[in-house]
């Protein structure tokens, strides 16, 4: 019922339906993910904004995906609406950047390295958007969103607009105040960051990001994944604990604990969530059988 109510006032607005029963592997990286009941791609911070009023206005459970690659969606899908967030405006004013949070993170380090602009060089290599490196503060190659985010708008449960610091997001190790808040049912969204970068050697900036580019290529797996599955435990990695507890290359049906890097989870070709669910269960009960260190999921799993 409250779907149908969404449904006619988002058409009304928009002059679109939203999609019913649509699939979500093709919206996430590792290719997996039974469907949504309702779809909508929001291409505004307006449409954003409305799509999140609209559904508590109905009473409608809902969900935001950016580039869908630190999620596992489970086989039964997402109940409610499922808003894909395609915001991908960018401003440069100076050493400022200010991007809306559906903006690829890859394409925007491209950008300001071409600006010569440097701070955001290690995100050459990170797939997603700008709004879920927020969420779960990604970083690679010593950087990271939490050294050079300045502000952020987001919107808060009961959607009201706010600007944000840095310290208000409590940023940690692959995570934010939002992460928690999300595991939680507390539904904070980051509608655009401002990032603070110092200017730099447009040549240097090149040569750095090629080579993180040429790492990645000789150190991860080509078939589709989440990234790192669980979180490195302090002082240890979590590649090398499954590694060495035996289960490099171990497969669940088509999902395989990769045999490049032990904690990347890889979809061989039409795997499930659960086999990846399974996979995930067994890496985390042998490492902790045999070293006693109880992996942390990096990754969110969605739906059920
Ligand atoms: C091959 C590969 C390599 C990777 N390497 C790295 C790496 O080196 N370092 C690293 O940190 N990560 C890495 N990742 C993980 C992933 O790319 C990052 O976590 C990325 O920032 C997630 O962004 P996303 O848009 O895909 O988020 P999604 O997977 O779409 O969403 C993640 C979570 O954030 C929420 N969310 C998304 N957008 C918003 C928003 N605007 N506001 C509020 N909540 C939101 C979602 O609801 C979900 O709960 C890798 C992934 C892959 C597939």
């Amino acid at each position: 019922m409250s779907l149908e109510r969404f449904g006619k006032a988002w058409e009304a607005k928009f002059g679109e339906a939203p999609k019913r029963n649509v699939p979500l592997a093709p919206y996430t990286t590792i290719g997996i993910g039974g469907p949504a009941d309702a779809l909508v791609e929001a291409k505004t911070t307006d449409q954003l904004i409305e799509a999140l009023r609209l559904a508590r206005q109905f009473d409608l459970s809902y969900t935001i995906l950016g580039g869908g690659s630190n999620v596992l969606i489970r086989d039964a899908g997402i109940r409610g609406l499922v808003i894909v967030n395609r915001c991908k405006r960018i401003e440069v004013d100076g050493t400022t950047v200010k991007a809306e949070s559906g903006a690829p993170f890859a394409g925007l380090a491209r950008k300001t390295i071409r600006l010569g602009l440097r701070g955001l060089e290690w995100g050459v290599s990170i797939p997603g958007t700008v709004g879920g490196a927020v969420v779960g503060n990604a970083g690679a190659y010593g950087g990271d969103v939490a050294s050079v985010l300045k502000r952020a708008e987001v919107l808060s449960p009961d959607i009201k607009r706010e600007s944000w610091n840095r310290e208000r997001f409590s940023f940690g190790y692959r995570t934010s105040y939002l992460k928690e808040a999300w595991k939680r049912g507390e539904k904070w969204l980051v509608l655009s960051v401002e990032f603070e970068l110092k200017k730099g050697d447009k040549e240097s900036l090149e040569a750095k990001a090629a080579e993180y580019l040429e790492h990645r290529r000789r150190t991860q797996p080509k078939e589709p994944s989440m990234g790192s599955t669980f979180k490195n435990p302090p002082g240890d990695y979590a590649g090398r604990l499954i590694d060495r507890a035996g289960l490099k290359g171990k497969r669940a049906g088509n999902a395989q604990i990769s045999t490049v890097h032990a904690n990347f989870i890889v979809n061989l070709g039409g795997a499930t969530a659960s086999e990846v669910e399974k996979l995930m269960e067994i890496a985390r009960n042998e490492v902790f059988r045999q070293f006693g260190i109880d992996l942390e999921p990096e990754v969110l799993i969605l739906g059920g």
